[in-house]
């Protein structure tokens, strides 16, 4: 496999030295960038395969930098932020992030919510490529694009891992755990609240068609029983 490209977007110099020697060491290429306007040109010239984006960076903040590259594509964010509060974390998943990691973190933490980021943007490239139809929604796995109405919604590679897993089984009950593991390629107990984050945020991308996911309280999610094909 080529080597995948990261791209750093973080002001603190100690934190950029230290990733970057780990994930040399661990195959990966490194562009970066330590303000988010010269992230910007950097994931113009560089294009990474996927970005780790400090929240709070001078010039242009994390948010600014995470809503422009979702006007440009779904290339997977990986945000760090030093505050864990939960609107936080909230609002990063709005702006289209993947996942995130709080400060102080392990490097070796990082490279695995790295490797488990890409290797579902991969797998999921690579699975039964047939077409689900759920209410008005059209999913084409091979592009990774979901319709409705004919018209594209913009979900990110989170939201779209989820809604295939669940239209992939119609009624078929996951836990959150299950869906963290199988969408986010860990199942820590704490990152629960993060699928409920991730399906809030699809619901509301789903509007009209947002029944077809079901809460089954106390357990996890579904889509609703007879909804794909
Ligand atoms: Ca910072």
């Amino acid at each position: 496999m080529s080597e995948r490209i990261i791209l750093l977007i973080e002001d603190e110099a100690k934190i950029r030295d230290v990733l970057r020697a780990y994930l040399v060491r661990e195959g990966f290429r490194v562009c970066e960038a330590e303000d988010g306007k010269k992230g910007l040109e950097q994931y113009d010239e560089c294009h990474p395969d996927l970005i780790l984006l400090d929240m709070m960076l001078p010039v242009l903040s994390g948010e600014r930098v995470a809503a422009a590259i979702r006007q440009k594509g779904d290339t997977p964010i990986i945000m760090l932020t030093a505050r864990s509060e939960e609107w936080e974390r909230l609002q990063g998943f709005e702006l289209g992030a993947d996942d995130y990691i709080t400060k102080p973190f392990s490097p070796r933490e990082v490279v695995a919510r790295i490797r488990a980021v890409l290797k579902r943007a991969g797998r999921a490239l690579a699975e039964d490529e047939a077409v689900i139809r759920a209410g008005d929604l059209e999913l084409h796995p091979e592009s990774r694009t979901v319709f409705t109405q004919g018209q594209p919604l913009p979900l990110t590679a989170t939201e779209f891992d989820l809604l295939f897993e669940l239209l992939k089984h119609p009624g078929k009950v996951y836990r959150r755990a299950q869906l963290a593991a199988i969408v986010l390629g860990y199942d820590y107990e704490s990152m629960e609240r993060t699928i409920d984050s991730h399906i809030k945020n699809l619901r509301r991308k789903l509007g009209v068609n947002a029944r077809i996911i079901e809460t089954v309280h106390g357990v996890g999610y579904r889509s609703a029983p007879g909804s794909g094909e």
